[in-house]
């Protein structure tokens, strides 16, 4: 089977179980294992290690909120999932590390086709593809913007 240990990256957004239940029924035809991770871009991350004032309670709550919001999403699968990560760091390196980390195969992101490279990938999906250490899915997502 071509993709066993597959990468699911979600915003968590309402969008996200578009996009799982993609995920979930690749899997389900692959036999697959199916792995989910949401990084919360860390603060210090997004301005360069620069912030003035202590985030770390922020960091924390956004940290619990996403945990429960992933719980939620994954109830809603048809698929056992073999694991949830909720990380905190950059976006795209996050998610290559972790499919790095887990020998991935596949990453499977949503796109939104609304900016980057204009009418094809949205601008997180572009960034995992550059440097991804291995396949890129990119699910097309119905935008509302
Ligand atoms: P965007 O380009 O931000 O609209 O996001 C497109 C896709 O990138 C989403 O559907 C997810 O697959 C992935 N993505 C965006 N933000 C995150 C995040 N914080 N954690 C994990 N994946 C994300």
């Amino acid at each position: 089977m071509p993709y066993q240990r597959i990468v699911l990256a979600v915003d968590l957004t309402d969008e996200s179980i578009e996009v799982a239940n993609k995920a979930a029924a690749m899997c389900k035809a692959f036999e697959g294992q199916l792995t989910i991770i949401h990084v919360i871009e860390s603060l210090n991350y997004a301005y360069g290690g620069d912030v003035p004032i202590d985030v770390s309670d922020i960091q924390e709550q956004l940290q619990t909120t996403a945990t429960k919001h992933m719980a939620a999403l994954v109830d809603q699968l048809d698929i056992p999932v073999e694991s949830t990560i909720v990380t905190q760091g950059g976006i795209e390196s996050e998610i290559h590390r972790v499919a790095e980390e887990l020998r991935a195969d596949l990453i499977i992101v949503g796109s939104h086709g609304r900016h980057g490279l204009a009418l094809l990938l949205g601008s997180t999906a572009n960034g995992v593809l550059h440097g991804a250490p291995c396949d890129v899915l990119a699910v097309r997502v119905k935008s509302s913007h």
